[in-house]
């Protein structure tokens, strides 16, 4: 973990150009013949080099939709950009030139997606689209192109890559999948990888080593890492800071030991008390009641309103903004200090 992030004062006040990545109020829709969902209502987040933000949420809280905008892979239409700005170094990827940012996908902004089986190509061999990266970009011949696959899957700890390295993706397991994936994906040295839900469909003890190669990756390469997942559990250990979003947008943003620590906001309050801990064996897991909102009627007020079990009459009138609570971090909650102090 970097220590880049304790740097500012508060999380709201950031300068977009200080950072490697600033998504400034971003806004995203999806036009169906249903109606429009409001899958993201108004995302600011800001991401260090060498700084691993966790992006924490039920599904369809936001996060996945946030990192595919990030990417420039969602379709449009359906979805819809109606506001907002995604800035990479300072510069706008929803303005620049489409070519411009066809280059800085995949080479500067890289992703690990959560199925790797689908994501891989079945009828390629694995080395070939690792492969791909360095003859699309680099302009590589097909035999270094090999080469570079060799390299890369003896990087992410594939036994026996060179002689693997022709083999197709159904030929190995889940977990060797996913570093293939990973492969592909630090290819040519991003300086910002998202991982959307990486170790999901795999067993235990393979997501722990999963995770300990994106730390290592991290490190080696000094990237920014943005690591979505919906569970708390994963993150403790690799994450700087934590994003929780809910309904479309960010209802708490702080270092990871404050989130652990002393949450601001009942909705991640809820979140960490339905983690299982061992010493809480035969006791029932609290869980949140209720269910996530429907993005095409978010309720008024606070979207967390008909679940939050601190809810009063201002909370279905007003929607809280995130403001700065404490040292270095925001919640979107009108009793944020309450939550915090009881
Ligand atoms: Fe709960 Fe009200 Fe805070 Fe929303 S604003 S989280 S409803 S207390």
């Amino acid at each position: 973990m970097s220590t880049a992030a304790t740097s500012m004062a508060n999380p709201t006040d950031r300068s977009p150009e200080d950072s490697l990545l600033a998504v400034r109020d971003l806004e995203v829709e999806f036009h169906t013949r249903e109606g429009v969902a409001r899958a993201i209502n108004g995302v600011n987040l800001t991401l260090d080099a060498g700084q691993t933000l966790a992006v924490l949420g039920e599904s369809g809280s936001g996060k996945s939709v946030t990192a595919q905008a990030i990417m420039g892979i969602l379709d449009m239409p359906p979805a819809k950009i109606p506001a907002g700005q995604i800035l990479y170094q300072g510069r706008d990827l929803l303005t620049m030139p489409a070519e411009e940012r066809r280059k800085i996908r995949g080479a500067e902004i890289s992703m690990v997606f959560q199925d790797a089986l689908s994501a891989l190509n079945p009828v390629f061999p694995v080395g070939w689209q690792i492969g791909e990266m360095f003859r699309k970009h680099r302009g590589m011949n097909k035999s270094d192109a090999y080469d570079e696959a060799v390299r890369l899957m003896e990087r992410v700890n594939i036994p026996a890559a060179r002689e693997r390295v022709k083999a197709y993706p159904h030929q190995f397991s889940g977990g060797m999948r996913q570093r293939i994936m990973i492969a592909m994906a630090i290819a040519l040295d991003p300086k910002v990888l998202i991982a959307d839900e990486p170790t999901t469909a795999l067993d235990v003890t393979v997501q722990a080593q999963i995770m300990e190669l994106l730390q290592e990756l991290q490190a080696e390469y000094h990237m920014g890492l943005i690591l979505i997942t919906h569970d708390l559990g994963v993150v403790a250990d690799v994450a700087d800071r934590i994003a929780v979003m809910y309904a479309g947008r960010i209802v708490e943003e702080a270092d990871v030991h404050d989130i652990y620590a002393n949450p601001a906001h009942p909705y991640t309050k809820g979140l960490l008390e339905s983690i299982p801990r061992l010493d809480q064996k035969g006791q029932e897991l609290a869980a949140i009641g209720g269910l996530p909102p429907n993005l095409m009627r978010i309720p008024s007020g606070c979207a967390f309103h008909p679940r939050c079990v601190l809810a009063r009459e201002r909370c279905v009138e007003e929607r809280p903004p995130l403001e700065p609570v404490g040292i270095n971090r925001a919640a979107a909650c009108h009793y944020s200090e309450e939550v915090l102090n009881g």
